[in-house]
């Protein structure tokens, strides 16, 4: 690599707020031909607000009390939009004991004495719930693209809270650019496959792995890697940090979490999916010059 070729692409990204770390960056986001997204706070917003609280057979005033209750111990954005509705409501606040965060999951808390779970399906199932009473509602909810989390009381499925969190305006264009640069665009996430699936068959997303535990992101890029592919990650949380030092590239959102940022080999200032494919062009081009 010159010297030169390096400093004209490092400046070129600088300007558009696009950091890369070092030469290796550059000339790795060159050969990337794959992109895996993270769809939380990467292509959408990353602030989830309720839309529905819909309950079966039990007031909805002393359900959302229970859940917020809960909620409130929990550091999970879905968490935080959930607390935000209760204190709109003028909801009274619970206190919580024996709380437990379930990562990829949900969480689960003592409140007023009753056993109460906030959560996704895999969560209430593990722990014995019937998600037959809320079954219906949950997939209605999760077509139109919707976080779905299910609620339990004392072993009861008796809930559930739709949230949206809306799409980045650029995110359809960012993926459009990524397909016409003949890069093949995954989307990664913890979330639900109905929910993945309608936000990616609106942006025209390839691919989605949906349903990913934390833990598991780096083990499905490194499944790509091993198909022959030069992957791109781009995320914003703490669980994508793994997946981001296992790709060939890790690209950071910068309105991400500091252990992303940090982890990253690049870093997109302006949180825009559309500097993906011009941190891959600017790597192409101080490629070219190079030879
Ligand atoms: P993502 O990868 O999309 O950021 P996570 O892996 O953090 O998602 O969580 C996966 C799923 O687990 C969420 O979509 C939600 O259904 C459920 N979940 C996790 N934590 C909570 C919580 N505190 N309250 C409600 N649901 C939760
Ligand atoms: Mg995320």
């Amino acid at each position: 690599a010159t010297p030169t070729a390096i400093m004209v692409g490092t400046g070129l990204g600088a300007k558009r707020g696009v950091l890369f770390k070092n030469a290796t960056a550059l000339e790795t986001a060159a050969r990337i031909d794959t992109v895996v997204l993270d769809k939380t706070g990467t292509l959408t917003k990353g602030q989830p607000e309720v839309t529905d609280f819909v309950t079966i057979g039990y007031d909805e005033a002393a359900l959302l009390a229970l859940v917020a209750a809960v909620e409130r111990e929990s550091e999970h954005p879905l968490a935080g939009a959930v607390v935000t509705y209760a204190t709109t409501r003028h909801i009274p606040t619970l206190e919580a004991s024996n709380f437990r965060n379930v990562p990829g999951h949900g969480a689960g808390a003592t409140v007023n004495g009753r056993q109460v779970l906030v959560g996704n399906r895999k969560l209430l199932m593990d722990q014995g719930v019937d998600v037959a009473p809320v079954a219906k509602q949950r997939q209605g909810l999760a077509a139109t693209g919707r976080t779905a989390v299910l609620v339990a009381v004392d072993g009861r499925a008796v809930g559930v809270i739709a949230l949206a969190d809306a799409v980045r305006e650029t995110a359809f264009a960012a993926v459009a650019a990524l397909h016409d640069a003949d890069i093949e665009v995954v989307m990664l996430t913890g979330d639900n496959e109905a929910t993945a699936q309608r936000i990616a068959s609106l942006l025209e997303i390839d691919t989605v792995i949906a349903e990913v535990l934390p833990e598991q992101k780096s083990a499905k890029i490194a499944e790509l890697q091993q198909a022959g592919r030069r992957v791109a990650m781009v995320g914003d949380g703490v669980n994508d940090a793994p997946a981001l030092a296992q790709a060939d590239l890790g690209i950071a959102i910068g309105a991400g979490t500091d252990v992303a940022i940090e982890t990253a080999d690049v870093v997109l200032m302006r949180s825009d999916p559309l500097d993906v494919p011009v941190a891959l062009r600017i790597g192409k081009g101080t490629v070219r010059k190079m030879r």
